[in-house]
């Protein structure tokens, strides 16, 4: 298909080459997060709704203290109002608040205090989208499964030339290309990679292009080579 397409799908193998250059660098860089030694789903599931427009090192504190507080799903659902905002409101973003409580009770009223294992079924649960989903399924359970935020849509866009939506998440071309991502091996790892290496290196603002090892295969630094040399000299 044509690069210039709104709806350009790269190759598979160019999207594998990409994984596995992630990879090779989440050997060295990955970010170390108690959400991530844990195989309980639900505090998967708590963390990636805390993760939310949330940096992970803010994060960090508010989930030792609400499983200090809360260690299970009945401790939750049985949480007070008052008390629970106290935790969560380093967290900013009070709209989200009160799905943490209603989320425990929904588990522990049709799930039998269980997290669910299919995307459709998370996708009910209040505060879960379909980024929390996929992670939750990918994280705690280690399947298959795609993620897509707006840090992965920049990458897309900045290293492959894609174009989107305003909504680039949700577009089915971006969705397409997370999947391909995420279908090999390695797939939790990969995922998680990809996470740590738009928070660390293809950063919204002041990307480190001159540290990135995707840099030869960069759409968007291939145009801006000289820009970024001059900005990031080392
Ligand atoms: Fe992002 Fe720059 Fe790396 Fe391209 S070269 S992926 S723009 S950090």
């Amino acid at each position: 298909m044509e690069n210039s397409s709104r709806h350009w799908i790269p190759e598979t193998e160019y999207i594998r080459i990409f994984r596995e250059k992630i990879l090779i660098w989440f050997e060295r860089n990955k970010r170390n997060y108690p959400w991530r030694n844990t195989r309980d789903p639900f505090r998967v599931l708590i963390a990636e709704m805390m993760l939310r427009r949330t940096k992970a090192d803010q994060v960090k504190e508010v989930y030792r203290q609400l499983f200090t507080e809360y260690p299970d799903v009945r401790a939750l659902a049985k949480a007070k109002d008052k008390k629970l905002e106290k935790i969560l409101y380093h967290l900013g973003l009070k709209w989200r608040m009160p799905a943490f409580s209603l989320l425990a009770r929904e588990l522990k009223e049709k799930y039998q205090c269980r997290v669910p294992e299919t995307r459709e079924e998370l996708k009910t649960l209040p505060g879960v989208g379909e980024y929390v989903a996929g992670a939750v399924l990918s994280i705690a359970y280690n399947k298959k499964e795609w993620i897509v935020d707006s840090n992965i849509v920049r990458l897309f866009k900045r290293y492959f030339g894609i174009n989107t939506s305003k909504e680039g998440r949700r577009d089915e071309h971006v969705i397409e290309m997370a999947r391909v991502y995420s279908s090999g091996r390695n797939s939790k790892e990969a995922n998680l990679a990809i996470l740590d290496f738009t928070a660390l290196i293809c950063t919204p603002r002041n990307q480190k292009c001159s540290l990135c090892p995707l840099a030869g295969f960069c759409h968007y630094y291939s145009l801006n080579k000289e820009k970024e040399e001059h900005l990031c000299p080392e």
